[in-house]
């Protein structure tokens, strides 16, 4: 039986300009491209998980802006259920203006906008809906109190939760304590815990300081190395599978939508990073980000 998942996330529009150079202060200048493209940490792991044939509902602030129609309409699309996501009136949806000159090298502005709507106050009004679930997969793009409320309903309600901790930044006790699974990246898991992880010995030790927190799961995600697993079973690694890299964008989102949805259908933890690493190294070969994420078929088969 698969067990719903609820997401709970950013979205953000990710407005690219295409420039030869990098604007100095007060110069205007001239793009060779343009491109409009969905973002947002919580809608990439959401389009992920629903991609992946994951039963998934989506609880997000947008605004009432031009483009959130039809990214809800997309979402839908997905097979997202979307009936917890609010349009705001009056507000925009979270935003990222992006330059990129010709050497790749790039200049972010972000505001999160509809974003910071998304508080404890409003989490705790659907409580019923993430008790539900089996699972909640979170990330750090909205407020922090929102997060806190909604691990903490899951926890007292025995929905699984599953933390992906971006963008980094440091973590309270009471937070770490709601988590079952946290997924930090390397530099994630560096701010949280105080130790650099760049290799097997080292994700050991910064493990055990996030056990140390009450989390029973630890998988750090390892880029091209894959994925370090550390539980009640112990320590190991699990393979990435090797790819020819062209845009790593959303690969920690695929990962983490990947995994969830393995997890939900039953699969134990070391086969879900097998899945995830599989649905992760696949979005590594293509560019963009909800763009690059792949299907539960095309993923199939190229594990296969
Ligand atoms: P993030 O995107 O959050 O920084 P990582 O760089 O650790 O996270 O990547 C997440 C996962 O994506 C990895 O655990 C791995 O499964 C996959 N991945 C990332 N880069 C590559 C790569 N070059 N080749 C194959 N798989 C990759």
């Amino acid at each position: 039986m698969k067990n719903p998942i609820f997401v709970l996330g950013s979205v953000n529009i990710d407005h690219v300009l295409n420039t030869p150079a990098l604007p100095r202060p007060g110069e205007t200048i001239s793009g060779q491209g343009y491109s409009i493209f969905p973002g947002g940490k919580g809608a990439n792991q959401a389009v992920a998980c629903a991609r992946l044939a994951g039963k998934t509902r989506f609880m997000a602030c947008m605004g009432s802006d031009a483009f959130s129609d039809s990214l809800v309409q997309s979402f839908r699309e997905t097979g997202i259920d979307t009936s917890l996501i609010e349009q705001i009136d009056g507000c925009n949806t979270g935003i990222a203006l992006i330059f990129v000159d010709q050497q790749g090298e790039n200049c972010i502005g972000i505001s999160a906008e509809a974003n910071a709507r998304l508080t404890a106050e409003k989490v705790k009004s659907r409580e019923a809906d993430i008790a539900a679930a089996g699972f909640l997969l979170v990330s750090l793009e909205t407020p922090l109190d929102g997060v806190f409320a909604a691990a903490e309903i899951a926890r007292n309600n025995h929905t699984t939760v599953v933390l992906n901790p971006a963008p980094a930044q440091p973590l309270s006790d009471d937070l770490l304590g709601c988590i079952d699974i946290i997924t930090p990246n390397q530099t994630e898991a560096e701010v949280l815990t105080g130790v650099a992880v760049h290799n097997f010995s080292s994700a050991e030790q910064a493990a055990s300081v996030l056990h140390g927190k009450g989390i029973g799961t630890v998988v750090i995600t390892m880029g091209s190395q894959g994925a370090f697993i550390s539980d009640h079973s112990g320590t190991r690694m699990i393979d990435s599978v090797k790819v020819t890299a062209v845009d790593t964008t959303a690969a920690g989102d695929t990962f983490n939508g990947a995994m969830v949805v393995a997890l939900a259908e039953g699969f134990p933890i070391d086969e879900a990073a097998c899945f995830a690493n599989g649905a992760a190294a696949l979005s590594v070969t293509r560019n963009g980000a909800q763009a690059s994420i792949p299907t539960r078929a095309e993923t199939d088969q190229f594990l296969n």
